[in-house]
């Protein structure tokens, strides 16, 4: 079975939405085109959540927040539920990469591994609400006996982009179920096949009616649900653009945010580093789903004096790089996800050129590629840090190098912009390497290569986020904390 086919007979209710634990008709007539970015044909349509649907669904997860039993359950029986979605998704794992594969154009050798990341996440944050201290026993200055007690922040909106589309939907809806919070989840309108599964597992795992609903939409919809009186907190990843709305929004009424947002990596080789060590992880990880992964390390920064050696080492193992249909197991690099992202990419390398970057490597169409949105893996070099490759997140293959004279040059320019989401140190001594990354302004940082664990904090320092997803703190963002005294 292909991954179109696998797509199609995955889902049980395409042309429905999931609110107060029903299937249920769409309000309106709006439709959403899932197209193939290998085919650009359209491979399946969803319906298209409209205001109307939006009340719906909030009014499900008001209830379900207000006088339901989830928020009331034990920690225990939530977490049996979670761990229940989990042997749910984990027994779907072919069909949720071959979902994302088929969307987003993501090799399928990659979907396969990462999509063991959404059971992953039920699974963890189940087991870690079972042993997770809500409440805090403590006597105040004035001998007084009080309760610190945790409590669920209440309704939340999920709102997804569309390159790692369930992934980023279970760090927000593993959390804030653990907590106890109702969710309405708003997936990207250009990928939506996947969050339908996880309603799907997460109706088969009992889960109260109302605790989670689906409504996938574009932007408009997505700018009602967060106006919506009856939402408590805003979970958010996509771009710093929208984030930066959403959080204007938000703030006339102070409701509850977290934003993972858009990215402008650093990878730093300092003096001392083994380039042939490095390779593997910075060839992977500048250019991870054709470098539309928010934590790609898309700025290179080599020293002067090594410039051109790790320049000639990174652009031939570049050129290994297999792009090709991204369901062929031995394909590295697929297509676009999107003509506007095909758009937007040639935009970019038709400005780095234009201000003077020096193309190493690629720059157009693949030869023998006459269908989809695919693009050369692109190297630019002689790149300063004020040009607009430098600054602004590319989202596509794109990778600038820019060389520095000493490290704290290096420092510098690694933190000259407006991310701060990840970044890279490579060296041959970790604990210089330590030192290194604790001078670079962002969320994470990995000696020696890329890693995001789901189990451990992830997310931005500056324009690239606030609050964390993943490992304990990316639970703790779903509670609301209240003192009860005893007087
Ligand atoms: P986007 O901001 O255009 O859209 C993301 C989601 O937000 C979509 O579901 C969209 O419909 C919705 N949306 C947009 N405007 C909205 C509004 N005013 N109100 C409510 N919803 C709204 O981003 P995109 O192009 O889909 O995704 C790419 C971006 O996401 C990149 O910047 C990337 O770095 C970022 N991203 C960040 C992370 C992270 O964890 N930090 C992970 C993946 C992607």
């Amino acid at each position: 079975m292909n991954a179109v086919t696998q797509l199609q007979s995955s889902i049980k209710n395409p042309h429905l939405l999931f609110i107060g634990g029903k299937w249920q008709k769409p309000a309106g007539s709006g439709k959403l085109t899932v197209i193939s970015p290998v085919t650009e044909q359209a491979i399946m349509t969803f319906p298209e959540a409209s205001t109307a649907d939006v009340d719906a669904a909030v009014a499900a997860a008001r209830k379900a927040f207000d006088t339901g039993p989830w928020p009331r359950m034990s920690a225990q029986d939530r977490g049996k539920a979670l761990l229940k979605v989990a042997e749910l998704l984990r027994a779907r794992l072919p069909e949720l990469a071959a979902t994302w594969t088929a969307q987003v154009g993501a090799p399928i050798s990659l979907t396969q591994y990462l999509s063991g990341q959404p059971p992953q996440l039920f699974e963890y944050y189940g087991k870690l609400i079972q042993s997770y201290k809500l409440i805090d026993e403590r006597v105040g200055s004035y001998k007084e006996k009080a309760r610190i007690v945790k409590e669920p922040v209440g309704v939340c909106a999920a709102i997804t982009p569309w390159n790692a589309p369930l992934v980023l939907l279970c760090y927000k809806v593993a959390a804030g179920l653990a907590a106890g919070c109702t969710i309405v989840a708003k997936p990207a309108p250009e990928t939506p096949a996947d969050a339908y599964i996880l309603a799907e597992c997460i109706e088969a795992a009992g889960i109260p009616p109302g605790v989670f609903n689906l409504i996938p939409a574009g932007r408009e919809t997505g700018d009602y649900l967060i106006r919506h009186p009856g939402i408590d907190k805003i979970s958010f990843t996509g771009s710093s653009a929208a984030g930066r709305h959403i959080a204007a929004v938000a703030a006339e009424r102070l409701a509850r945010t977290s934003f993972e947002l858009g990215g402008k990596s650093a990878a730093i080789f300092l003096e001392d580093a083994d380039v042939a060590k490095a390779l593997p992880s910075l060839v992977q990880f500048s250019m991870p789903i054709t470098g539309q992964v928010c934590f790609s390390l898309t700025r290179v920064l080599v020293p002067e004096k090594r410039k051109q050696e790790i320049l000639d080492a990174y652009v031939a193992a570049i050129k290994t790089v297999k792009v090709g249909d991204p369901m062929d197991p031995a394909t590295q690099m697929g297509p676009l996800a999107m003509q506007r992202q095909l758009t937007r990419v040639q935009g970019y390398i038709a400005k780095g050129k234009e201000e003077g970057a020096k193309l190493a490597l690629g720059g157009g169409r693949p030869k023998g590629f006459d269908r989809g949105w695919y693009v050369e893996p692109t190297v630019f070099t002689d790149v300063q840090p004020s040009m607009t490759i430098a600054r602004e997140e590319i989202f596509g293959p794109v990778v600038s190098f820019i060389s520095y004279t000493d490290i704290d040059d290096a420092v510098r320019k690694a933190n000259d912009t407006i991310y701060g989401l990840h970044g890279a140190v490579y060296t041959q001594d970790a604990e210089h390497g330590y030192e290194v990354a604790r001078r670079v302004r962002s969320g994470s940082v990995t000696v020696n290569g890329l890693i995001v664990d789901p189990e451990l904090p992830f997310g931005g320092f500056k324009q690239s986020g606030t609050g964390r997803e993943g490992g304990v703190e990316g639970l703790d963002t779903y509670f609301e904390m209240k003192t009860i005294y005893f007087a």
